[in-house]
C-alpha cells in the first residue's frame, strides 16, 4: 500500500517511524521551508505540490493509495487542498489532528484543580483568563486590554499583525523572520521547553500577557504552566476549521488502526 504522508509536525514524524517499521510504502512530505527541519525515517520529498492541481498529479502519477494529512493544526490551505484532491482523485483521506488545548486538558499539566472549568460559550475563562480570538489580528486587537509586556509565540509568519500595538514584545519563533522586526525583540528557539526555562523566561523579561496559537501537544504547552504560576493570562488564538466532510482523528495510532483497516 502506498501512502503519501503530509508532514511538518512531531506526530508525521512518529507516523513514519511506525509505518517504516512495518514496512508500509509511505512517502513524507514537508513544505520545506525550516531551515535544519528534522526529518522523518524514510522516503522523503521536500516542497510544495503547486497547488490542488500538483497534488492530484501527484497523486495520480505516484499511484497513492492513501492520504494521511498530519500537518500542523494551522496549516489550514494544504489541509484544504488535501481535501479537495481527495476529492478528486478518490483516494482515501484521514486527517491527523491532535487535541487542542484548553484549561481542563491534560496536554496543560498546570490545569490542576482546574481541569474541565472552561464553560462552553464564554470566551474569557474567568477562572485562568484565557481569552479566546479567531485571528492574529483579534489577538493584537486584545492585547492592550489585558497586558503590556507581551510574549508572543504565533511563529514568525503572523508576526506582522502584531506590529502596531505599542508594547513591549518578546516574540520566539523557530526561524528568524524574513526581516528583523525593529518594534519587537526575537529569540529563536525550537521545543520542547521545559516549564522552569519557561518561567525563568517570562520573569526576565516581566512578561504580564502570553500570546498563542491553540496548537494543542506537549512540545510547547510549558508556557501555559508558567503562565497560570505567575497569573499572566493568555490570548489563545483559535484553529481554522476543517474542510466539511473530512474524517479527522487525534492519535497517531488511530492513523495506523486506519491504515491497517485499509490494507
Ligand atoms: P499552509 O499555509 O497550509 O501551506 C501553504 C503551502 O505550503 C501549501 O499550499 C503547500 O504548497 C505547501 N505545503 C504546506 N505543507 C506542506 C507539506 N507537508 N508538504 C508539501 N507542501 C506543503 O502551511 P504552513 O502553515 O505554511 O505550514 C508549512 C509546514 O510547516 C506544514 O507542513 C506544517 O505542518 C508545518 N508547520 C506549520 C506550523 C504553523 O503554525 N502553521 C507550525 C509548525 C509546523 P502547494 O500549494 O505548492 O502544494
Amino acid at each position: 500500500m502506498k501512502v503519501l504522508l503530509l508532514g511538518g509536525t512531531g506526530e508525521a514524524r512518529r507516523l513514519a517511524d511506525l509505518l517504516v517499521a512495518q514496512d508500509i510504502d509511505v512517502v513524507s512530505s514537508l513544505a520545506g521551508r525550516t531551515t535544519d527541519a528534522r526529518l522523518p525515517v524514510g522516503q522523503v520529498r521536500q516542497g510544495g505540490f503547486g497547488g490542488v492541481d500538483g497534488l492530484v498529479d501527484w497523486l495520480r502519477d505516484e499511484r497513492v493509495e492513501a492520504l494521511v494529512d498530519a500537518t500542523h493544526p494551522f496549516a489550514a490551505t494544504m489541509t484544504e487542498h488535501a481535501a479537495e484532491a481527495a476529492r478528486r482523485t478518490g483516494v482515501p483521506l484521514l486527517v491527523l489532528r491532535r487535541p487542542g488545548w484548553d484549561a481542563g486538558r491534560a496536554s496543560d499539566p498546570g490545569a490542576g484543580e482546574h481541569t474541565g472549568d472552561r464553560r462552553p460559550g464564554l470566551d474569557v475563562d474567568q477562572t485562568t483568563a484565557w481569552h479566546w480570538v479567531e485571528s492574529a489580528e483579534a489577538a493584537a486587537q486584545l492585547l492592550p486590554q489585558v497586558g503590556s509586556r507581551v510574549f508572543l509565540t504565533i511563529g514568525r509568519l503572523g508576526l506582522d499583525a502584531f506590529a502596531g500595538t505599542g508594547l513591549w514584545t518578546l516574540a520566539r519563533c523557530v526561524d528568524p523572520p524574513e526581516r528583523e522586526p525593529d518594534w519587537c525583540t526575537v529569540i529563536l528557539a525550537r521545543g520542547p521547553f521545559a516549564v522552569e526555562d519557561e518561567l525563568a523566561l517570562m520573569r526576565e523579561h516581566r512578561i504580564d500577557v502570553l500570546v498563542t496559537k491553540d496548537s494543542g501537544g506537549e512540545m510547547t504547552s510549558a508556557k501555559l504552566t508558567a503562565a497560570r504560576q505567575l497569573g499572566v493570562p493568555v490570548i489563545v488564538i483559535r484553529r481554522p476549521p476543517l474542510p466539511p466532510g473530512v474524517d479527522a482523528v487525534e492519535s497517531v495510532d488511530q492513523v495506523v488502526e486506519w491504515l491497517r483497516r485499509r490494507r
